[in-house]
């Protein structure tokens, strides 16, 4: 399946465009330019000295003054369909209309106009990387100054900022890829009473972007976007989370969750927003509280302690990770010492270790099994945490099985189909892929094995919660982009990154799935409707 989204043209050999309306805005951003690139570094566009020494694969700039006002913006934009530019940048400062934007702070254009800007997020990501405070939101532009009262209205149109050429400017840029950055030089709390004032610290932000602008244009280009399927939400972490919500709909809030319910940003906020209330240990939850055990497990210990406190228990276990604790309990109570070959800290592992913790062992990585010494070698048996690497977990089982010929395996694969089905899967588009982009947080296990398993065919791949976090150079010279998400991530980041990349030019999105998934878990009964 290929989706083509259409996305801005782009002639890579052009310049980038940058638009700033006053004299004193494009000044800053040449100087921002320099500063990166040396004295040579920028075309001026009208401004004396005109050059244009631009080498060593960064694209091409040309900085040009607009003049102040949506008329000459206007004017500026109709001249503009005869020039020849690759991508188009707004770069001055504005009105912030929020209370809670600050003199200095840079916006990002989500939207500009009519015009949609996808790549905000990047820009945001990678302005917040170089150490400016930066927000994505909507920009309106006026034909006046904004003031008072009119600030309150617009912010509750859902306006981020204000300004008077930005919008005419960007309906310019005859479906290149286009970006606006404005530099809030006056806010509610402190409005403007010059042309500059509170300007000084809106320059030096807009300066300091400019390397930043760069970056955005060497990114942008034709791309195509490999999806890995499946990706994203398994079953038992989709269990986990309707476990929650169910949770709070039932009792209302706070919930108490023992650990993040499942390792990650976005599901762990999202809950939060709604009245979940992640603890680290049970000793933070109100004596006769609901909390809900996490999908990783816990340990008898947890169980114990949550019975004596006579907190009402929701567990959310992942019937896969319960499994591997069952299998503890029978190979200890037939005698077995255990190898469980995991990651140490890791909850899941904390928790299975606890099923048995006289006769287990964790065993991390291969040579951990020479300094093994089990009571008996020939009751040895091993467990796997279920969302190690597929190639990593072979190894080590192997010298288990070279060192204890007559080591037990489980009954079947601790590594749960999700995990094992990611992997197969991401490897499928890295062998394809110039770079791949794993969503998923970097707590999360699974997430953190499928940047591994690429890295070991050789694709640099990355490990991203949103399309914030993707660093701009990434993307620059890649033509294929690989892109996955972990267990634990939700369906809807990768939605998102791939709406951004699609502002940075044409993007082709077709999808490789090796397996498809049906699985599906029951709830526990204390959730079940
Ligand atoms: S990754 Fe596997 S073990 Fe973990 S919650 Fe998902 S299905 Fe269960």
């Amino acid at each position: 399946m290929t989706q083509t989204i259409p996305g801005p043209r782009v002639g890579s050999e052009d310049p980038l465009l940058i638009c700033s309306p006053l004299r004193i805005e494009a000044r800053a951003v040449r100087r921002g330019f320099r500063g990166a690139r040396g004295a040579r570094g920028v075309w001026g566009g009208g401004e004396p000295p005109q050059e244009r020494g631009v080498t060593g694969g960064r694209p091409p700039v040309e900085v040009l003054r607009t003049g102040y006002g949506p008329a000459r913006a206007a004017k500026q934009a109709e001249q503009m369909s005869h020039r020849s530019f690759g991508q188009l940048m707004v770069m001055g400062v504005g009105g912030g209309l929020t209370t809670d934007l600050s003199v200095g702070d840079l916006v990002v254009g989500t939207e500009v106009g009519d015009v949609t800007c996808a790549s905000a997020p990047l820009l945001v990501g990678e302005l917040r990387r170089a150490g400016l405070s930066a927000r994505a939101g909507r920009i309106t532009t006026v034909d006046h100054l904004v003031r008072g009262r009119e600030r309150t209205k617009l912010a509750a149109e859902g306006w981020l900022c204000a300004d008077m050429e930005s919008a005419p400017l960007a309906a310019g840029a005859g479906g290149r890829p286009v970006a606006v950055i404005r530099a809030v030089s006056d806010t509610p709390h402190r409005p403007l009473t010059g042309i500059v004032s509170g300007g000084l610290a809106a320059l030096r932000s807009l300066r300091a972007a400019a390397p930043v602008a760069e970056r955005w244009a060497a990114a942008c280009g034709a791309h195509q976007v490999l999806l890995a399927g499946p990706r994203s939400f398994c079953a038992g972490v989709e269990r986990a989370i309707e476990i929650v919500e169910r949770a709070l709909e039932r009792h209302g809030e706070p919930v108490y969750v023992r650990k993040q319910i499942v390792h990650n940003t976005r599901v762990v906020g999202d809950l939060t927003s709604r009245g979940a209330v992640f603890v680290d240990e049970l000793d933070q939850v109100p004596d006769g509280a609901t909390v809900v055990f996490s999908a990783h497990g816990v340990s008898p210990m947890v169980r114990e302690d949550a019975a004596r406190r006579g907190l009402a228990v929701i567990d959310a276990t992942c019937p896969l990770v319960a499994k591997v604790h069952a299998e503890a309990r029978r190979f200890a109570a037939d005698g077995y010492t255990l190898a469980l070959i995991g990651h140490a800290g890791h909850e899941e592992v904390e928790g299975t270790l606890g099923e048995a913790p006289g006769s287990t062992v964790l065993l991390q990585t291969a040579q951990d099994v020479a300094t093994f010494r089990p009571r008996d070698a020939e009751r040895v048996a091993y467990l796997m945490q279920t969302t190690l690497s597929v190639d990593e977990a072979a190894e080590v089982s192997g010298a288990l099985r070279e060192r204890f010929p007559a080591v037990r395996a489980p009954g079947s694969d601790d590594i749960c189909y999700a995990t094992t089905n990611r992997q197969a899967a991401v490897r499928a588009i890295a062998a394809e892929s110039d770079v791949v982009l794993v969503a998923g947080s970097t707590n999360s296990s699974n997430s953190v094995r499928l940047v591994e398993t690429c890295e070991r065919g050789g694709t640099p791949a990355h490990l991203i919660d949103g399309a914030e976090d993707i660093q701009l150079d990434w993307l620059a010279g890649a033509s294929v982009i690989g892109l996955t998400a972990g267990a634990s991530a939700p369906p809807a980041v990768v939605d998102e990154i791939i709406s951004a990349l699609s502002g940075l030019g044409p993007l082709s999105v077709s999808e490789r799935i090796t397996t498809t998934e049906s699985i599906r878990f029951g709830l526990p009964k204390e959730v079940r409707h």
